[in-house]
């Protein structure tokens, strides 16, 4: 049975992909924001859930991982067939339809239709924080966290920036991106305390279980 028909879309089934990288932060995130978050690292796992998150990590372990693991096809296919997701950083690259600087041998899922340059900040600097403002959340810019983190070059048709570096050597790269159910940031809200990232991500889960129940 499809567990979308079966969710109660006020606390949807937010699965983590746990196969390496900051699983524990994104749970504790989607915990306070009202999911019920849940490890994936089946095939069987992914099939329950109404939607996914896939972790700052490093997105070639992961990708590599994920064909061990016999994920990338069924997470390709739930990408296709509308299930939400989220990525952070490596989750972002993972996300993407094109991936420069990465391994010849990195898959990705093309869960949005985007350029992404893996380690793009790393030549002027490998970690920092900014503030930046977040299209859609009015409380305020979000404290933004890099860590060796990507940025994007090309949006397709039917991508919203949501986010940009407001300043630097960095000013204007694009940092956060939606299209469709699907969310992607370069940096990491997991790791701030502020929901606001998250409670937006829930808000779409609910939305597109409602649609679906
Ligand atoms: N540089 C990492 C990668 O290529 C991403 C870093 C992160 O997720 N914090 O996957």
């Amino acid at each position: 049975m499809n567990a979308s028909l079966v969710t109660d879309p006020a606390r949807p089934t937010v699965g983590v992909l746990a196969l390496q990288g900051d699983v524990r932060e994104h749970v504790a995130a989607l915990q306070r924001c009202g999911a019920d978050p849940v490890l994936v690292r089946r095939p069987a796992e992914l099939a329950a859930v109404d939607a996914l998150v896939l972790p700052g990590g490093e997105s070639t372990a992961i990708s590599k991982l994920l064909e061990v693991f016999e994920l990338l096809e069924p997470l390709r296919a739930r990408l296709r067939d509308g299930m939400p997701a989220y990525g952070s950083c490596a989750g972002m690259i993972l996300l993407a339809s094109e991936v420069l600087d990465t391994r010849p041998d990195a898959r990705h899922l093309s869960g949005i239709d985007m350029t992404v340059r893996r380690n793009a900040f790393g030549r002027q600097v490998d970690s920092f924080e900014t503030d930046l403002d977040f299209a859609g959340l009015d409380d305020g810019p979000v404290r933004a966290v890099f860590i060796r983190a990507p940025w994007v070059e090309r949006v397709g048709d039917g991508v919203q920036v949501l986010a940009t570096v407001p300043s630097g050597p960095s000013a204007g790269r694009v940092v956060a991106v939606r299209q469709g159910h699907v969310l992607a940031t370069s940096f990491h809200p997991e790791v701030t305390g502020d929901l606001r990232v998250h409670r937006m991500f829930v808000g779409m889960v609910r939305a597109a279980v409602a649609e679906v129940g």
